[in-house]
């Protein structure tokens, strides 16, 4: 926005190298955007939509599909409707959009971290040759939020903006994992076991329930993966409010209880209660694990109370995953701190935009959206500024 407004633009960044944690998020294939309708796209932000939204309207799933394809990366629709790169690789599209930036005009500075402001209003950077000052007419942050540290998204920024008595709320895991604590049996037997198709419900001490179908991963410590990061929102809070949260698993979504029983009733003769399980309803490997994981043993012999279990496994989680291993964070900025253009009314002239901001969403390439969404917006926010200030 700010090169093709015609300005000089400088981008520092602490690390080596531009774009690292967006490199790490298409590892697994990056994730742009979804294809819903736009209606229910916007559902995702929960409270935030009021803020996200009207930026989300200029800047939405079109406009990150539309902007790839104009970097010569065409995307396409996945099956669970999440938009991805053709060929799945992130490397090619960082590369031709710093690329397109730096044939624009715009200067990298890498290796600079920002430090905060000197008392004239310029701003501190700590570089290889030691610290610099620069004056600048505008600034954009957009400094991450404090999941994978390792990234860059370190949080240091916190307190240069609450020492000039910014609001900023903590940050807190999101789409992350959770533990439970599983017997040494299941985690050495289970432990990198996914568990496909399966509907996970929880309903949260409010009565604000969450259901849907989906997949995660049995894990050393717990359970991770798109289905548990989805409801994670909810279960981080209701662990904070509560200390305690139980996820209710259907291991056999295609079946009636009904059929359930029918099947399971059946005389098993010889067979041990394993192998009738497997045979007469298809329930083997992780599936039963869990069932002989939560369900007390005398219940496996009373066909009733092992549908009931197999139709609504209570799991008993004991706390998130840390901030560190989550794939975002909520918390940050509060939208409070900024006018409608991104710009905070303390600092005239500074904007903010990115995962930075008090803000979350599952994932489902939401995430990435709202952060070309508010940085879009941000950099018109400054270009209207500067006008106005006449530079
Ligand atoms: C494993 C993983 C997978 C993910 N997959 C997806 C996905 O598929 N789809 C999706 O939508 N989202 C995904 N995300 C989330 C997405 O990557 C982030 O939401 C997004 O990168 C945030 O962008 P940002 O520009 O706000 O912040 P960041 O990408 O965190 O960038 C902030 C930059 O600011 C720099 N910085 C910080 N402080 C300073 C300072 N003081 N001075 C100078 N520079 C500084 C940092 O080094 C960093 O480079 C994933 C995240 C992770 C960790």
């Amino acid at each position: 926005m700010l090169v093709q407004a015609s300005l000089r633009v400088d981008l520092y960044e602490a690390n080596p190298s531009i774009g690292r944690k967006f490199l790490v998020a298409g590892k697994g294939g990056l994730n742009l955007t979804h294809s819903e309708p736009l209606e229910q796209f916007l559902t995702r932000y929960g409270a935030r939509r009021p803020q996200l939204e009207p930026l989300l309207k200029e800047f939405g799933p079109e406009q990150v599909r539309q902007w790839a394809g104009e970097l010569g990366i065409q995307t396409f629709v996945g099956t669970s409707g999440r938009v991805f790169p053709v060929g799945m690789k992130t490397a090619p599209l960082l590369h031709a959009w710093l690329a397109r930036l730096r044939t624009a005009g715009v200067t990298f500075h890498p290796r600079h971290a920002w430090l905060g402001w000197n008392p004239d209003g310029s701003l501190r950077f700590a570089t290889p040759v030691g610290e610099i000052s620069v004056q600048s007419q505008a600034v954009i942050l957009a400094l991450g939020g404090g999941s994978w540290p390792q990234t860059g998204s370190t949080g240091a920024w916190v307190p240069l903006l609450t020492e000039r008595g910014i609001p900023v709320n903590p940050f807190q895991p999101a789409n992350c994992g959770f533990d439970v604590a599983w017997t040494e049996h299941f985690r050495t037997r289970f432990a990198g076991h996914p568990l496909k198709a399966v509907v996970l419900s929880f309903t949260d001490s409010l009565g604000h329930a969450f259901h849907q179908q989906g997949e995660f991963i049995i894990t050393d410590t717990g359970v991770e993966g798109s289905l548990i990061y989805a409801c994670s929102a909810p279960l981080r809070d209701e662990l904070v409010a509560t200390g305690q949260a139980v996820i209710h698993l259907d291991l056999a979504p295609g079946w009636t209880p009904a059929r359930l029983l029918e099947r399971l009733a059946r005389p098993r003769g010889s067979k041990s209660i394993s192998s009738h399980l497997e045979r007469s309803v298809g329930l083997k490997g992780v599936k039963a694990g869990l069932l002989w994981e939560f369900v007390p043993k005398a219940d496996f012999a009373d066909p009733e109370k092992l549908v009931q279990a197999i139709k609504d496994l209570p799991v008993p989680l004991v706390a998130a995953r840390s901030l560190e291993e989550a794939i975002s964070s909520a918390g940050g900025l509060d939208f409070a701190a900024l006018d409608e253009h991104l710009m905070l009314r303390a600092i005239p002239g500074v904007f903010c935009a990115g995962e930075m901001l008090d803000w979350e969403a599952p994932t489902g390439g939401y995430l990435l959206t709202a952060c070309f969404a508010s940085g879009r917006a941000a950099g018109l926010g400054a270009i209207e500024w500067l006008r106005r200030a006449g530079f």
